[in-house]
């Protein structure tokens, strides 16, 4: 073998030096020279032409600039998906986001009563919206809805038994099974009817003295159509009523408003869960409520005054970002603006006209391979299963194939992560906010003039 166009690579100090003043320290130059030579290398290894000492360079100008660049970083998401589980889920409302900024950016009354001039609980800060935007007498927030499950089962089930319909033993997503975090927490799963079908009768069945709880959990990310039976919370509750017996409603989603004004179908309130009876109703604050990721607690006082002086509060507990976020969100519900001030429910609520308009200015940037097509925006992230909005999307089909296209879209700045259908790259400005209009027309110019260059 040929051993010359391997001498000739060239150094990397030459690499590393010939992007001396573009980003970064010049530890990392000399990391994205390796990396660019290396990458010369194998493609002489592969049996490809060697590269030229400019292409190197750009490919570790390329790789430096990548290196530099924070690791988690916005992303637009076309994908229309609105809780888009791997694109952080819910948007936060500029309230929210205003205060994070203000509680981070000075000292604040996290743990300190300002009235009494003594210690305070930070646990105190979202009692009393929750109580307002929900009904419930008292509310927990721990980290995320997965730990507010766990956490209540431990608390108050360990080394008793939780009955659960066999049609509610569910995988949540992200390996997060039902009778995995029952066991889990120690308590003893027992399942009752059948996958389509469990009436109140298979509930009452299963009663025993060492039953804690009755636990109902929101079938979020599918649904079983046909010949099918859940009971209901009230039916529940009545079972539960003078015995020692909790009934425990995990919502998922947490949903606040009557999502039929949307168009869609109903969606579980946590009212409506809360005024059927059940001690405690468990939700996300990233699904439906538009908020900062965490788990809510809420319900009756003295389960949540239990729950409080658990150790588990101490090692589950969120921080006062997502306490300023979670207030903020649930201020905009109490004062009734959340439809415009949420971003997951302006979302949902633009008319499809408007969506429409500007998904031909995104075809237009695209030009001949442009063109508008109508679809639907889903909801996702466990809410809602197949439920959707009528939407228009930028079809493009460019020379070069929708999933090239797709790649360099991702890989751009800012990242724009769409969908294919059927040969098309298909971007929903939906799920976009407006100020990222012109952004998004140029990275398609941009992609497609160097895809014909
Ligand atoms: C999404 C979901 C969870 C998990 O909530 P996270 O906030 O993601 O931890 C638990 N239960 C149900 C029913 C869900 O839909």
């Amino acid at each position: 073998m040929d051993e010359s166009p391997f001498r000739n690579l060239p150094s990397v100090d030459a690499i590393a030096q010939a992007l001396d003043g573009l980003v970064g320290p010049r530890a990392l130059a000399v990391e994205a020279a390796r990396f660019a030579i290396d990458r010369a290398r194998e493609r002489i290894r592969t049996g490809y032409e060697p590269q030229s000492e400019a292409e190197i360079v750009a490919n570790a100008g390329a790789r430096l600039r990548a290196l530099s660049r924070p690791s988690l970083r916005p992303v637009i998401n076309a994908s229309g998906v609105i809780l888009q589980t791997n694109l952080g889920r819910a948007p936060l409302s500029e309230p929210a986001l205003a205060a994070m900024r203000d509680v981070a950016a000075s000292y604040s009354n996290l743990e300190f009563d300002l009235e009494a001039g003594e210690r305070g609980s930070r646990h105190g800060h979202v009692r009393d919206l929750l109580r307002r935007t929900t009904g419930a007498q008292d509310g927990l927030v721990v980290n995320n809805n997965a730990a507010a499950l766990f956490m209540v089962l431990s608390v108050l089930a360990a080394g008793r038994e939780v009955i659960v319909s066999r049609g509610q033993a569910v995988e949540i997503g992200g390996g997060f099974r039902i009778p995995d975090v029952l066991r889990q927490s120690g308590a003893r799963l027992v399942e009752v009817g059948t996958t389509n079908r469990t009436y109140l009768r298979d509930y009452a069945e299963a009663l025993t003295p060492a039953t804690a709880a009755l636990l109902r959990v929101h079938t979020s990310n599918f649904r079983v159509i046909g010949f099918t039976h859940e009971t209901t919370a009230a039916e529940m509750v009545a079972l539960a009523k003078g015995k020692d017996v909790l009934v425990i409603d995990d919502l998922g989603s947490g949903c606040l408003l009557q999502t039929e004004a949307f168009g869609l179908a109903h969606e579980p309130t946590v009212q409506e869960s809360l005024t059927a009876g059940v001690d405690l109703a468990l939700f996300s604050g990233d699904k439906l409520l538009g908020g900062p990721q965490c788990g809510v607690i809420a319900g009756r006082a003295d389960l949540v005054d239990q729950l409080r002086s658990h150790p588990l509060a101490r090692a589950l507990r969120v921080d006062k970002l997502t306490i300023a976020a979670l207030n903020a969100t649930l201020a905009s519900y109490a004062a009734g603006t959340a439809q415009d001030e949420v971003p997951i429910w302006a979302m949902l609520g633009t008319h499809a006209d408007r969506v429409r308009r500007r998904a031909r200015r995104w075809a237009r940037a695209a030009g001949a391979a442009g063109a508008v097509t109508a679809s639907e925006t889903m909801i996702g992230g466990g809410s809602l299963p197949g439920q959707s909005v009528p939407t228009w999307c930028a079809a493009i089909r460019p020379p070069l194939g929708a999933d090239h296209l797709a790649t360099t879209l991702r890989l751009g700045q800012p990242a724009i992560v769409g969908r294919i259908e059927r040969d098309a790259l298909l971007l929903d400005p939906r799920t976009v906010p407006e100020s990222s209009d012109g952004a998004v027309a140029e990275a398609l110019r941009r992609a497609l003039a160097s895809a014909t260059a």
